[in-house]
């Protein structure tokens, strides 16, 4: 089946008890028993499994083409068993730009722990591949980056994790499924934060690694989730099984409403850069055109003036909200290099923009009198 059709029926049926189209909330925490002790129904704990949580994971699992998918309590807490599926003395190598959040996973929680990290500028595939090391068990991959919308050869990046007998994860969040598919072009692993785009209304923490095999590393992750306790409420599972319906539309919305504003902003003479990965002169653009079906919906532009106007920008805009995350359908607009805080390597003249579902037009006009 199409990846619409997917996104519509995937992990859904008719509930068998009573008829309903709409899949019930399972809220119970526990599971009846057979007098024989069994569990007939294949539930005995909502911490372990969960028909809320199942239907999803199925859904994801289809989207992406995989295996087997585990849905989390948020894409930080996805990212987090990834790494604790390998072990102390192992290395990663992440890309320079990864999420912050990563970055500082990396860094703060799991080097303490024992794994060893190092970061490499994926868009030169030459280097990672010099930095790959004896130990090195796993290659993490996120295009389009933030905030510079990088794109990475993930197809590339997978033969190099590949060659060494490591495996290679795609942080796929901003992109989706419906924009670009990491296990055709070789990924092992696929993250999501559902928080974005697939919850896709602001009204969700969500996360989801889905595996290409349901092999042993998934097993171990797995094991991890479900002693660690670290998954989502059925009703979480079952707004981002709701997003999701809409995904592939909403996807087709955001990009091309991005490409309208993008084409805008490069055009203004306030405005000293633009990056989109569907403009041209994005450096990123062949590549992007290459493996992604659309560009998407997240850019970001530099402003003439500096951190003074870029403030000015996001305090006049009227239509955008001011607001850190992405992928609802409503437009934000952010000072990235204040949310990442010191030491941070973000230009302080760049907004980052998520463009939402409301007219470009609007948009645009909206950012026209930000930028007077
Ligand atoms: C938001 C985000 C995450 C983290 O997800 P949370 O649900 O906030 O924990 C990870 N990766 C990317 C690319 C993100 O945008």
């Amino acid at each position: 089946m199409r990846l619409e059709t997917l996104a519509v029926h995937a992990g859904r049926e008719a509930d068998p008890a009573t008829g309903a189209v709409t899949p019930p909330i399972h809220l119970s925490t526990t599971f009846e028993r057979a007098a024989d002790g069994s569990y007939p129904r294949g539930y005995f704990y909502s911490r372990v499994a969960n028909p809320n949580r199942e239907a999803l994971e199925k859904c994801l699992a289809a989207l992406e083409g995989g295996a087997a998918a585990a849905a989390f309590s948020s894409g930080s807490a996805a990212t987090m068993t990834v790494f604790q599926a390998l072990s102390p003395g192992d290395h990663v190598i992440a890309p320079t730009d990864v999420y912050h959040g990563t970055a500082r996973l990396l860094r703060e929680v799991l080097a303490p722990w024992g794994l060893d990290a190092s970061f490499a500028d994926m868009t030169n595939p030459g280097q990672v591949a010099q930095d790959v090391r004896a130990n090195t068990k796993l290659i993490w991959a996120e295009s389009p980056s933030n905030p510079l919308l990088k794109i990475t050869d993930i197809g590339r990046i997978a033969e190099i994790a590949h060659e060494a007998g490591a495996l290679c994860a795609c942080d796929n969040t901003w992109a989706t499924p419906v924009l670009q598919r990491p296990f055709e072009l070789g990924a092992d692993l696929i993250v999501h934060a559902t928080t974005k785009y697939l919850g896709g209304h602001g009204s969700v923490l969500g996360g989801a690694v889905i595996a290409r095999a349901e092999d042993g590393f998934f097993q171990r992750m797995r094991e991890i989730q479900t002693l660690g306790g670290a998954v989502p409420s059925p009703f979480e599972c079952w707004l981002v099984l709701r997003g999701v319906s809409t995904l592939p539309y909403r996807m087709r919305g955001h990009s091309e409403n991005a490409l309208k504003v993008a084409t805008f902003l490069s055009g203004h003479p306030a405005v000293e850069a633009v990056h989109y990965p569907g403009l041209k002169e994005h450096p990123g653009y062949e590549v992007a055109a290459r493996q992604m079906a659309l560009p998407g919906g997240m850019l970001a532009f530099q402003v003439q003036g500096g951190r003074e106007k870029a403030f000015e920008v996001a305090a006049k805009v009227k239509v955008f909200t001011r607001a850190t995350s992405l992928g609802g359908v409503e437009s934000l607009i952010e000072h990235r290099a204040s949310m990442e805080g010191p030491g941070t390597r973000t230009p302080d003249n760049l907004l980052r923009l998520s463009v939402g579902l409301e007219h470009p037009d609007d948009l645009i006009e909206d950012l026209a009198q930000a930028l007077g």
